[in-house]
């Protein structure tokens, strides 16, 4: 069996490193908000190339709590409209939801799955006050048109870089690229914790201020709070656990790189679509191909041992949790949640599982 993950194996080489920290940990008695948090702040933060990295519970709350942010510069209001690419994973729209604003769904281009930005245009209203772009996959979004578009319309420009640790466009990180960052450690995530964890990246010092109080409780020092905030930290353990895994980040993403290039040069079929390289701005957090035989597709590798993903079954405005959606239309949004399919890319798959993976594809 060829498993699509196997994070105890993909962890195991970082085991000596995780034990020492935990011993670490266990007699410093420093349980929240310790060492290893400042630490990893640092370390994110000159590894993305901004001046804050501030640890957040999760991914999710951390792309709320920059919205939370922009509502107390007044920035940002309640009922705002955000532009968001409709095939993204929910947490990026449930983010927008519950910070009060009205995420706009844009349709994504069939390419690159990121957004269209000829389509975002349309989208934009009196309420538009910024633009989330998603890169997909680990595929940095059309920056210069969406930069382009934020600032002739005057937009905050929000990168949700959840599935993006360590890609690079124009000599820039993901995380570095707009107005502020959203990252998410979970432990699938090219740079992922062994539990929740998330991050935001950002170069403004008063947001950063902002969001490191709204983040615990909304307070500025202990007992005094200048916000209605969140408990929303970085656990310490977990900060522990990516500053062990963060300096072999590059590695890892140059592992699934040479995994995709080896897919792309090999898997000639004539009903499958392959995502496009990029040896920077792609860190293949998904190798996501495209098929009108997915559900076919999947069952034959499946019967072959192979163990592929569909990331994601369901677009958000088909799920019943935004049934206020159920009439929206989408077509290409809805082709990709159709046809999609995720092979294994992990950086500990072996060149003889890859080779395995591209014969039983190019005979389907
Ligand atoms: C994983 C992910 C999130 C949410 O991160 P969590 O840490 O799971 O809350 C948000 N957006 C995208 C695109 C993601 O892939």
């Amino acid at each position: 069996m060829i498993e699509f993950l196997n994070l105890n194996k993909l962890n195991a080489v970082y085991e000596t490193g995780f034990r020492q920290k935990f011993e670490a940990f266990l007699s410093a008695g420093k349980y929240i908000e310790g060492v290893e948090n400042r630490q990893f702040e640092k370390n994110f933060a000159k590894y993305c190339g901004t001046k804050f990295a501030i640890g957040t519970g999760n991914g999710l709350d951390a792309i709320r709590l920059i919205l939370e942010a922009y509502k107390v510069t007044g920035k940002l209001q309640t009922g705002d409209e955000i532009i968001v690419p409709a095939n993204t994973f929910i947490a990026t729209i449930l983010a927008i939801s519950q910070a009060g604003l009205m995420p706009v769904l844009a349709e994504p281009e069939l390419e690159t799955y990121n957004l269209d930005t000829e389509k975002i245009v349309e989208k934009i209203s009196a309420k538009t006050k910024a633009i989330m772009g998603v890169h997909l996959y680990g595929l940095i979004s059309d920056w210069e048109h969406l930069q382009n578009i934020a600032h002739s319309h005057g937009l905050l420009l929000i990168e949700d870089a959840a599935q993006a640790h360590g890609a690079v466009w124009n000599d820039k990180k993901a995380g570095n690229l707009g107005d502020a960052a959203a990252f998410s450690f979970y432990p699938v995530k090219n740079l992922g914790a062994l539990g929740d964890g998330g991050a935001v990246t950002i170069n403004d010092p008063e947001l950063a201020g902002i969001i490191t109080q709204l983040k615990n409780y909304g307070q500025e020092k202990k007992y005094i709070n200048r916000y209605k905030g969140f408990n929303s930290r970085l656990d310490e353990l977990q900060a522990a656990f990516l500053n062990v895994k963060l300096p072999y980040l590059d590695k890892a993403n140059e592992k699934r790189r040479q995994n995709a290039l080896l897919y792309l040069k090999n898997i000639k079929h004539p009903d499958i679509v392959l995502p496009v390289f990029d040896e920077k701005s792609h860190v293949y957090h998904q190798f996501a191909i495209r098929t009108r035989r997915r559900d076919e597709l999947k069952t034959y590798l499946a019967n072959h041992g192979i163990e592929t993903m569909i990331h994601y079954p369901v677009p958000p405005h088909k799920q019943q949790a935004y049934s206020e959606w159920q009439n929206l239309h989408l077509p290409i949004t809805e082709q990709i949640h159709r046809e999609i399919l995720s092979l294994p890319v992990r950086e500990n798959l072996t060149g003889d599982e890859i080779n395995y993976i591209i014969e039983k594809i190019n005979k389907f």
